[in-house]
Parts: C-alpha cells; sequence; structure tokens
C-alpha cells in the first residue's frame, strides 16, 4: 500500500512527471544527463597551487570535463586540515579557468554561498549538509547548478526531498551524487548503493552521478565501482585524484595517481561504446 509521503512524492517537482521537468544540466559547455557520460576529477582538497596544477593537466589530458577541489573541507576531526577557504577558491578557479574546465568545489556554510558562488561553476553540498535546510533553500535562489550529495544515512526519499528544496525554491539545476551510505560494514568506507542509482533515475528527470571515492575509501576499489556505476546508468562520475596520493592532505588512500585515473577513463570509454561489448 501506498503510504503518505509517497503518494506526496509522486507531485514533487523533482520526478519525472512533473511539469518543471528539466532534462540537463548545463556547466558551462559540459551537459549533465545527456548522452555523454560527464566525468568530474581532481584532488579531495586544493592544498596549492603547484599540486592543484600538476593534477588537473593530467586529468584534464586523460579526459576529465569538470575540475573538483574542496577549499571549504567538512572533517570528522577539528584538527585535520579544513582546507584553504577562499584562497583554495581563488587558486580553484585560477586553475580551471587556465585549463578551460569547470570547476565544482563544496559549499559548507550559508554564510559563504555568494562567496563559493563568485569562484565555482557548481557548488557541491557534501553529504553531510544533505539535511541542512537553510542551505538548501538558500541554493534554490542561487543561478549556479548544484551536485546534492546523498547524505550519510539519507533514504532516497530523503535525498529527493532534499533536491526538491532547491528546485522549489526556483533552481531546477540539480545534480544528484550516490557516495555511498554508512552500514555495518567497516572493510569499506561506505557502502556503494548502485540500485539507488538505477531506481532514482526511474523516478527523476535529474542526472544522477556516482562517487566511488567516498563510496570506497579504498583507491583499489575505485575503478571496479566505476564501470559498474556507469554500467547501472551513472550519468557521470566524480573521482579524486592526486599527483601523490602518498603526500594528500586527506583522503589519499581512496584517491587515484594521474596513472590510474588515464586507464580507468580508457575503461569507461570502452565501456561506453556499445559495439565494443560482447557476450560470446
Ligand atoms: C568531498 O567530495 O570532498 C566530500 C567531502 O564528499 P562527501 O560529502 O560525499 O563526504
Ligand atoms: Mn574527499
Amino acid at each position: 500500500m501506498e503510504s503518505k509521503s509517497q503518494r506526496t512524492c509522486g507531485e514533487l517537482k523533482v520526478m519525472k512527471n512533473s511539469e518543471t521537468r528539466h532534462p540537463l544540466v548545463r556547466v558551462k559547455d559540459c551537459l549533465v544527463g545527456g548522452h555523454d557520460v560527464t566525468v568530474i576529477a581532481g584532488p579531495c582538497a586544493v592544498e596549492d597551487e603547484e599540486t592543484l596544477w600538476a593534477t588537473a593537466v593530467q586529468v584534464k589530458k586523460a579526459g576529465a570535463h569538470i575540475l573538483r577541489g574542496g577549499a571549504y573541507k567538512p572533517r570528522t576531526s577539528p584538527y585535520s586540515f579544513q582546507g584553504l577557504g577562499k584562497t583554495g577558491l581563488r587558486i580553484l578557479a585560477s586553475v580551471g579557468q587556465a585549463l578551460g574546465m569547470p570547476v565544482v568545489t563544496e559549499v559548507m556554510d550559508t554564510a559563504d554561498i555568494e562567496e563559493v558562488a563568485a569562484y565555482a561553476d557548481v557548488l557541491q553540498i557534501g553529504a553531510r549538509n544533505m539535511h541542512n535546510y537553510g542551505l538548501l533553500k538558500r541554493l534554490g535562489k542561487v543561478e549556479k547548478p548544484v551536485i546534492l550529495k546523498r547524505g550519510l544515512s539519507a533514504t532516497i526519499e530523503e535525498w529527493l526531498m532534499a533536491a526538491e528544496y532547491v528546485v522549489s525554491g526556483g533552481n531546477d539545476q540539480v545534480i544528484l551524487c550516490e557516495r555511498g551510505i554508512r552500514t555495518y560494514e567497516p572493510w569499506t568506507r561506505n557502502t556503494l548503493d548502485l540500485s539507488a542509482v538505477a531506481l532514482v533515475k526511474t523516478l527523476t528527470h535529474l542526472p544522477v552521478i556516482v562517487d566511488p571515492s567516498h563510496a570506497t575509501g579504498k583507491a583499489d576499489l575505485v575503478g571496479p565501482m566505476a564501470r559498474a556505476a556507469v554500467a547501472a546508468g551513472a550519468d557521470g562520475l566524480m573521482i579524486e585524484v592526486h599527483i601523490d596520493p602518498s603526500k594528500a592532505l586527506s583522503d589519499g588512500e581512496q584517491s587515484l595517481t594521474p596513472g590510474q585515473f588515464a586507464q580507468l577513463m580508457q575503461d569507461i570509454r570502452a565501456l561506453t561504446s556499445i559495439r565494443q561489448r560482447r557476450v560470446s
């Protein structure tokens, strides 16, 4: 039997049958949610200009479309590297501009929205802020696309409702990002819920991308889960890459080297070319 909330869900602006349907999200020249798989890559955090530049040149060469890098970092410990803040935003924007790549970075605080929007082409809402309704409401008024990560323990309905806050506020440029959910399993950082990707794509017109880096926490698992995500119908990927993961100030264990990322891009290209698939 349908619950009351499920019936309400059917009337949401983010749902497929909605009149406000907007099938594509435009990030500069990049269309997310269309035929192409969009790849976002870069380090967890902007650490300094040289390191970001070295990584960005390589991910661009391998075929990434959008550059990522955190300037405001949500860290479990207040003693861990918190990001460079405004300096990080400036570095990210200038590297992105020099390479002709749009950039995405996280906005953690409502008070920072204007500042982050001045530098970023896409605003990321991190998993920990998916339930921050004040932030979501304000993003409804921003004229920049938003990547909305699924909360650490958010149900699919809660995730879609969070997107509804942004879309109903007037901003229909929302990309959903599955980044793994918290389960009882400690051998991976999170559990990648690929069934959510396939399901959500039947429910909403919004593009759905997958972040296998935070989903697994282990560089060795990023490639297999990225390939699985594309096979499951994801509209894009967000991958952490660092020029030297052993020296990364955050999330080095889950970051690919540029060489590993280039190999993954080749795999993804092969996977997306139907002619190269065979069952014999
Ligand atoms: C990130 O993308 O850097 C990040 C912190 O991700 P999440 O919010 O999914 O943990
Ligand atoms: Mn990270």
